[in-house]
């Protein structure tokens, strides 16, 4: 599996491969005690994409920190998840408002419980308004940039030392199809994964030579309440269920993709036209 897409004159790490060479990890299950001993962070946990990632990871025995913003979904979400696995952690930050302070609680916090964090999913994002530039609400353009691309970079940041400390680290971010290429009325959606995948390209390259890997995910197109609010006329039947595309972050983060790092992975195999 290639590792890094370098350029031959500076050697540095171009784009992220689009992808690797099979897509067995679409169809990865792990072993029921796969994640035994690791501890995972999923931002979104409450809803969506990182609700099921979050329950499958308990289920394969990870200890799960679960990130939401709110308080009541959060404690709902930890006592259905604790029958499943190792007993959960809720950590509430809302990624709109957090500020310095609360993200190095966070991570005391996380260090005084469990020393050190085996596995980081960027998951939240908030889509803002599909409007074009030309009338783009200007604070939903900074509140969108605030969440998916600025608080996930807050959060790397304070969570490195902890990362540092384990053997075989991997940090996983969300991006999306508008990510590669801008599309007429994604504004912010579209520049904040577009940021995305530039911070995990640069987060890839300079802990290239160390134990934590950094790749990115598009889930492709989701049953979930996003999907829902940018195709309102869209029959969300046609599509597969948060619970179905669950395989690649599981391969992702755990020990199963151990060396995997630098790379862009579709969650989703592409369509074909019939
Ligand atoms: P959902 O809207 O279903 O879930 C988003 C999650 O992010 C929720 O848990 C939500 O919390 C959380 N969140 C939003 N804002 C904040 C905030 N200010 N502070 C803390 N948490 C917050 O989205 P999806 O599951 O569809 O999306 C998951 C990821 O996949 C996103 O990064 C998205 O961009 C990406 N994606 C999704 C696609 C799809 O078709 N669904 C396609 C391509 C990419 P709460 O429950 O409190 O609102």
């Amino acid at each position: 599996m290639p590792i890094l897409s370098r350029d031959p004159a500076t050697g540095r790490i171009e784009r992220m491969s689009d992808e690797a060479t099979s897509a067995a990890w679409r169809s990865y299950r792990p072993a029921p005690d796969a994640f035994a001993g690791r501890v995972i962070m999923v931002t979104g946990a409450t809803a969506g994409i990182g609700r099921a990632v979050a329950r499958d990871l308990v289920a394969a025995g990870a200890t799960v920190i679960l990130h939401g913003r709110n308080e009541k979904t959060l404690e709902a979400l930890y006592q259905e998840l604790r029958t499943l696995g190792p007993e959960p952690a809720a950590a509430q930050l809302d990624l709109e408002r957090a500020q310095g302070p609360e993200y190095e609680a966070l991570t005391a916090e996380i260090e005084s419980r469990y020393g050190r964090l085996d596995g980081l999913l960027h998951n939240a994002s908030i889509l803002g308004d599909l409007s074009p530039i030309e009338h783009h609400d200007i604070g939903v353009w900074q509140r969108v940039l605030l969440v998916n691309l600025t608080a996930p970079f807050i959060l790397t940041r304070c969570l490195l030392p902890l990362l540092r400390k384990s053997d075989d680290a991997s940090v996983v971010f969300t991006t999306s199809g508008v990510g590669r290429r801008g599309r007429a009325y994604w504004g912010a959606y579209a520049a904040s994964k577009a940021g995305t995948e530039n911070l995990a390209e640069t987060l890839a390259d300079e802990l290239e030579s160390t134990a934590i890997r950094v790749n990115l995910v598009n889930p492709g197109a989701t049953r979930t309440r996003m999907r829902a609010r940018a195709y309102p006329g869209e029959n969300p039947a046609l599509l597969p269920t948060p619970d179905g595309i669950t395989s690649t972050y599981l391969y992702l983060l755990g020990g199963a993709s151990r060396g995997v790092r630098g790379q862009r992975f579709e969650a989703q195999a592409p369509k074909r036209e019939s």
